[in-house]
């Protein structure tokens, strides 16, 4: 991506709306089923295609995981709140109007902390409301069907105040709001299949200008990486609209209007001039009483919530002294956390070599298989065993890299067994091999054994690996500078 040549002038500002599913058993004001992947219009009855004269009512689930998210957040859940009708016209909307929050949501403010390019950032939430989904448009090559599956399934609505002044934190922030909903076990939080998706405000001004200029939404995207290049597209368009038309009033440059992001182009496409709230015609929900909680009930709630992933993320810091990078990379993924957590069977001091290897080596590995490490089929106890198998010298840190790359091809197979089954794979024993191997290097690096007798240490370390590589990196790196000391003791 090309940065615009005034760019230090300009500050974007970014405000989010994420939409996520909640993971109830039934939808928001029926008792259809809330189940992903079955055939189309299955778990539908009147109320999910809204056929007239059927009557709504509250999940109470629904409403729990929305106090919950609203209490983890810091956030004040209402105890009086109300449901609105929302008028829009689409296929995939058969009651001509969604049931939404619009004047009293379930809750309001708090915030969410996310590590940012390893600093922590906290950005505001202006307020955290309870609607239903769509159904689902699917188009066919003569012709559209609409899936009802989806119509009525409960989202809770998490609205950022406009904070953000980055793709990345952005991003960090949706990562991190999906982690809570992870730990709340509130979520799928799947994103292949859309349980989450996000709606990215965006704006511009010179930097030290007060106010905000006219912003640009777009909409439905459904990974943090298209968030990010949207985001960043977004900017330098406006950017570039503003310094091409710099004599015009800001209002003309940009109008307000809904973008999609178009994955293909990767560009920012018109979708309408932007709608007002009036187009909506929001009134209450008749049908509905408005939403009642007892503080009681909501302070039960906050006494349930679980460890959130700030919250571990600080433990794990402070507890088995990882970085706050390591840590985060292990608990801003619920499942990634077990995995640790199963890896480390309570013995701390294992705690940085396991997350390292998570973190760098199989990482790394799995990344090109487009695979994450909790379903890559590789147990948690293989790799506390591959952390052991270098800690006890059966294996060096070299060979044990040769060993997590057969782990990844055979992910089930222990690292005992894969070490066991390849003669290279083991300590290199043959002690009288190794000492001559010793010898041929003392005499062949006159110059570094010189250099480090006059007290330059990287030439031991030199010296060392000359003999590693004799060995093709097998021998246990003890009896290598145990020898290669004896060896240059006698070297004069
Ligand atoms: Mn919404």
């Amino acid at each position: 991506m090309t940065i615009m040549k005034h760019y230090d002038e300009w500050e974007p500002i970014i405000g989010l709306e994420i939409h996520a599913q909640l993971n109830t058993k039934t939808k928001l004001f029926s008792a259809d089923r809330n189940r992903f992947g079955d055939d189309p219009n299955t778990n539908i009855s009147p109320l999910s295609v809204g056929l007239p004269g059927a009557l709504p009512v509250v999940n109470k689930e629904a409403v729990r995981k929305a106090v919950q998210f609203g209490l983890a957040i810091g956030g004040k859940v209402q105890t009086w709140s109300r449901f609105d009708r929302k008028s829009y016209f689409y296929p995939d909307c058969p009651r001509n109007y969604q049931i939404t929050q619009l004047d009293y949501p379930i809750v309001r403010g708090g915030s969410v902390t996310a590590l940012v390019e390893g600093e922590e950032k906290t950005f505001a939430i202006n307020r955290v409301q309870l609607e239903d989904d769509a159904g689902m448009l699917k188009h066919f090559s003569q012709f559209a069907g609409v899936d009802f599956n989806r119509a009525g399934v409960p989202l809770i609505e998490i609205v950022s105040e406009p904070c953000m002044y980055s793709a990345k934190e952005a991003s960090s922030f949706a990562e991190s709001c999906l982690a809570i909903l992870d730990y709340l076990d509130a979520s799928e939080c799947n994103m292949e299949e859309g349980t989450m998706r996000m709606d990215v405000n965006v704006s511009v001004r010179k930097k030290g200008e007060r106010g905000l200029r006219n912003r640009i939404e777009i909409k439905n995207m459904n990974s943090f990486s298209n968030l990010e290049m949207a985001i960043n597209h977004e900017i330098e368009r406006q950017i570039r609209l503003y310094e091409e038309n710099a004599s015009s009033p800001f209002q003309e440059v940009i109008k307000q209007s809904t973008y999609r992001w178009d994955m293909e182009t990767r560009r920012t496409v018109l979708m309408r001039s932007k709608e007002f709230a009036e187009d909506y015609r929001y009134f209450p929900d008749p049908d509905l009483l408005p939403l009642m909680l007892k503080q009681e009930d909501i302070e039960n709630e906050r006494g349930r919530l679980p460890e959130l992933p700030l919250q571990k993320e600080r433990r794990y810091a402070k507890e088995l002294g990882l970085s706050t990078l390591q840590s985060y990379f292990l608990t801003i993924d619920k499942k990634r956390s077990h995995y640790f957590e199963e890896a480390l069977a309570q013995e701390h001091s294992l705690a940085k070599p396991i997350a390292n290897w998570m973190s760098v080596e199989f990482e790394g590995r799995l990344k090109e298989k487009g695979l994450p490490m909790t379903d890559s089929g590789i147990l948690p106890e293989h790799i506390r065993e591959l952390v052991l198998l270098i800690q006890n010298g059966t294996i060096t840190g070299k060979i044990a890299k040769a060993v997590a790359d057969d782990m990844v091809m055979n992910p089930g197979k222990s690292p005992s067994k894969i070490v066991e089954e390849n003669p290279s794979y083991r300590p290199f024993q043959d002690v009288a091999q190794l000492k001559t191997f010793v010898k041929e290097v003392v005499q062949s690096n006159r110059q570094s054994v010189l250099d480090f007798k006059t007290g330059r240490d990287k030439a031991f370390a030199y010296l060392v690996g000359q003999v590693m590589k004799a060995t093709k990196g097998s021998a246990p790196p003890s009896l290598v500078n145990e020898f290669l000391k004896e060896e240059i003791e006698k070297f004069v």
